[in-house]
C-alpha cells in the first residue's frame, strides 16, 4: 500500500491486492493443475427487492481478462429470488477460473455496497415521491468512495447529490444550501443575504435554525427575502420535540401571510419512517444523509455452478448455467437452465445482457441519468403492480 491515506488505490485493485489472501495463496496450485473453464454466478442470499448497481466498475476490472460476462443491467429493480423462490443470478461469468478468482473480493465489493446504497435510496424515493430528495451522506463515509456513494444514491432516486466528484460522475450540478458555520461566522442575516444574492433562482435555500426559533426565523426570512425558494430546517435533535409539528406550524404561518412560494426543506438524520409524517406536514424537499450512505450491503456471493460441461455446485447452490427471463406482460421473473424458453401471459424474454465477450467489452457504458431513469421507472411500476 502506498500513498498518504488508508485506501487501496485503483492500481492496487487491478493488481489483486485489495483481495482476501486465500485466493492468491491457492491460485498457483489451481493454475498448475487445471486451467478448466468454469461458469460462476453471483446471487444474493437475502430475499428482498433490490436496486442493482455496481456492475460498471466490475466490467472495468474484468475487461481484458480471459472471460465472458452476462449480467442484469444497473438500475434494475427486482427481487433477489424469482417467483418460484430460486436465487436470481445477477451476473454470470464464464471462462478460465484462475483469470478471475483473485478478483472475487473486489468484484463483490463493487456490487454489494453500491446495490445496498441504491436499494436504500430507492426506498426513500418511493416514500418521498412525488416530492424530491438529495443525497447528503458522503461526510459519514470514507472520502475515497464518495463518488460511488453519490452515484448509487442518484440512481436509486435522489434528484441531486452534494459531492463535487459525485456531481461529476452523475453529470449533475452538485446540490448544496448553506452550512451553519457561515451563519455563525458572518452572522445569520449577512449569511442569508450572501446566499440569497449568490444562488440562482430555484435554488435560493436559506438555513433557518442556527440560533432562533424556526417559526420566527421563517417569517423573518419571508419578509426580508420574499423570493426565497426553500427554507431549510435542520433542527438539532435536542430541540426537535416533534419535527413534523415544527414543519406544520412553519407552513401554516407562511401560508397565512401569503408566502406559499417559500417551500420547506428538511434534513438532519432523517429516517425512512419519518418521511410520511414530514411530507404530510408540508416538507417538500428532503436532504438524506447517513440513512442512505450507510446502507446495509446486499449479500452477494459468487459460486461456481459448472466446470467444463458438467453442472456442479456446493450444497445450497443451484448448479448449471442459467438465464433470467421476464414476462413481457406481467413482469413475472423466472430463473431457467440456459437455453430453456418459457411462456407466461406473453413471451418471456431474457433480462441479462452480454457485457464482456472473450475479454472484450461488448456493452456501452450508460450515463448515470439513463440508469436512474430505468431505476425510477421500474420502482414506480413495481408499486403500481404492488410488488414492493
Ligand atoms: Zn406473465
Amino acid at each position: 500500500m502506498k500513498g498518504k491515506y488508508f485506501i487501496a488505490d485503483q492500481d492496487d485493485i487491478d493488481r489483486k491486492l485489495a483481495s482476501d489472501v486465500y485466493f492468491s495463496r491457492t491460485a498457483p496450485f489451481i493454475t498448475k493443475n487445471d486451467g478448466k473453464k468454469v461458469i460462476a454466478e453471483i446471487t444474493a442470499s437475502s430475499n428482498e427487492i433490490i436496486n442493482f448497481t455496481g456492475i460498471e466498475e466490475m466490467i472495468r476490472l474484468l475487461e481484458g481478462k480471459n472471460i465472458s460476462l452476462r449480467a442484469i443491467p444497473e438500475g434494475t429493480v427486482m427481487s433477489t429470488r424469482d417467483s418460484a423462490g430460486i436465487p436470481v443470478p445477477f451476473i454470470i461469468v464464464e471462462g478460465i477460473y484462475e483469470s478471475i478468482m483473485e478478483y472475487e473480493t473486489s468484484m463483490l465489493g463493487f456490487i454489494c455496497q453500491s446495490s445496498g446504497i441504491s436499494t436504500q435510496s430507492m426506498k426513500f424515493f418511493m416514500e418521498i415521491y412525488p416530492k424530491e430528495f438529495v443525497s447528503f451522506g458522503i461526510r459519514r463515509m470514507h472520502p475515497a468512495i464518495s463518488p460511488m456513494i453519490d452515484r448509487a444514491a442518484f440512481i436509486g432516486g435522489a434528484s441531486g447529490v452534494s459531492g463535487i466528484l459525485g456531481g461529476e460522475l452523475t453529470g449533475t450540478v452538485p446540490v448544496g444550501t448553506m452550512p451553519h458555520s457561515i451563519a455563525i461566522i458572518m452572522g445569520e442575516k449577512k449569511a442569508w443575504e450572501y446566499v440569497y444574492k449568490n444562488s440562482p433562482p430555484g435554488r435560493r435555500t436559506l438555513l433557518i435554525d442556527t440560533f432562533g426559533d424556526e417559526k420566527v426565523k421563517a417569517l423573518e426570512i419571508a419578509e426580508k427575502f420574499p423570493e426565497t425558494d426553500y427554507i431549510r430546517l435542520d433542527t438539532h435533535s435536542s430541540r426537535r420535540g416533534n419535527f413534523a409539528s415544527i414543519v406544520r406550524e412553519v407552513r401554516w404561518e407562511l401560508d397565512l401571510r401569503g408566502y406559499r412560494n417559500i417551500k420547506i426543506m428538511v434534513s438532519g438524520g432523517l429516517k425512512l419512517e419519518q418521511i410520511e409524517e414530514l411530507k404530510k406536514a408540508g416538507a417538500e424537499l428532503f436532504g438524506v444523509g447517513t440513512s442512505i450512505a450507510s446502507a446495509k450491503p446486499i449479500d452477494f456471493a459468487m459460486d461456481i455452478v459448472q466446470v467444463e460441461d458438467v453442472p456442479i455446485s456446493k450444497k445450497g447452490k443451484y448448479s448449471g448455467s442459467k438465464d433470467v427471463l421476464k414476462c413481457t406482460e406481467c413482469g413475472n421473473v423466472r430463473v431457467v437452465p440456459w437455453g430453456i424458453a418459457l411462456e407466461c401471459h406473453g413471451p418471456m424474454e431474457s433480462i441479462m445482457a452480454e457485457m464482456i465477450h472473450d475479454g472484450k467489452r461488448t456493452s456501452k457504458p450508460e450515463t448515470a441519468a439513463d440508469i436512474r431513469k430505468r431505476s425510477v421507472d421500474l420502482a414506480l411500476k413495481n408499486v403500481l403492480q404492488n410488488r414492493m
